[in-house]
């Protein structure tokens, strides 16, 4: 575990916190960079996860709504933003069946340079008529800092994909923003490489940052990745930061959506993000996992039930 001191942090501050980590039967080690002293937490997973120096979880509040904590938040919408209707629609359902914000991708990172790219600023715009009509804050994925601006002036969280988790420069840029950010695990990222891009986030200042697990490459060729849900309850204990989990594109697979919501619920995840949408065999990308409309309130209903398990609230409908 890696602890970072504010700029702020005195000599005393910087001993006291190594006190700590020995009393709780770990080494420090100790480096001191022009800017903030970086601690290393060094000891068995058990001896670190034990010792308690963070007073308080990140609790991320984005426009009324809060991740973390007590919260239970769902995060959801269509894979992409395709069409003023199908955006407004999904919007309405998934307001009405009480969830926190809106998904949608106006910029898409595709596999094939051939597939749909994404509506780019005119995507951005059908978000900014979802958001006016419903109140919902919106979710959106920036990939390239030339669209900085333009994701900002819509975005009320920077989502960062899976393939981005490790583009520094981009991850830099966002953490300069202040924005909430969404950081979505690498496809084949380990949880330290998650945490230290997390860092690049947090140590340009902005705190307002989101883990997201969203499955990782295994041998499992049954479903497009391997949902790795004890990362929800290690993620927690190194670090302070809300977890939320990504079923959707774990699975590839409707029908593995609701189980795998439920179980991240019960583990005590801060909530999760899911794709919906209201003709999936219409839809332009990644149909075959995302939830019908028409199912999204008894989804949310199981939701609650589960995250009442691990002691979660669902928020209010706002
Ligand atoms: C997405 O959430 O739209 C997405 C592309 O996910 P990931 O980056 O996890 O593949
Ligand atoms: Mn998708």
């Amino acid at each position: 575990m890696m602890v970072v001191m504010k700029e702020s942090a005195t000599l005393a501050d910087v001993e006291a916190v190594i006190e700590r980590v020995e009393m709780g039967g770990a080494s420090a080690h100790v480096s001191r960079g022009e800017l903030v002293t970086v601690i290393g937490v060094i000891g068995d997973r058990e001896h670190v996860g034990s010792i308690e120096l963070e007073g308080a979880r990140t609790v991320v509040e984005v426009d009324g709504r809060r991740i973390g904590g007590p919260h239970f938040t769902t995060i959801a919408g269509p894979c992409t933003v395709e069409s003023r209707e199908v955006m407004l629609e999904t919007a309405r359902t998934v307001r009405d069946a009480g969830a926190g914000l809106l998904r949608g991708g106006a910029y898409k990172p595709r596999t094939s340079p051939y597939s749909f790219q994404g509506l780019g600023e005119a995507g951005l715009r059908l978000l900014q008529e979802a958001k006016d009509e419903t109140g919902l804050p919106i979710v959106t994925e920036l990939m390239d800092v030339r669209d900085l601006d333009a994701v900002l002036e819509v975005a009320d969280v920077i989502q960062l994909g899976a393939r981005n988790m490790q583009n520094y420069t981009l991850l830099t840029e966002v953490g300069r923003t202040g924005r909430p950010v969404l950081l979505k695990r690498g496809l084949s990222s380990t949880l330290d490489e998650l945490l230290m891009s997390a860092e690049y986030v947090l140590k340009e200042g902005n705190e307002q940052v989101m883990l997201c697990e969203r499955g990782i490459r295994t041998f499992e060729t049954g479903y497009r990745f391997t949902l790795d849900l004890m990362a929800i309850p290690v993620l927690k204990e190194l670090s302070h930061l809300p977890v939320v989990v990504d079923p959707s594109h774990a699975a590839g697979r409707r029908d593995l959506v609701l189980p795998m919501s439920l179980a991240a619920a019960a583990a005590g995840a801060d909530g999760v993000m899911v794709e919906t949408h209201p003709a999936p065999e219409e839809a332009i990308c990644d149909g075959p996992q995302a939830l019908r409309a028409e199912d999204f309130s008894d989804y949310m209903r199981r939701l609650e039930q589960a995250a009442a398990l691990a002691g979660k609230e669902l928020q209010p409908v706002a």
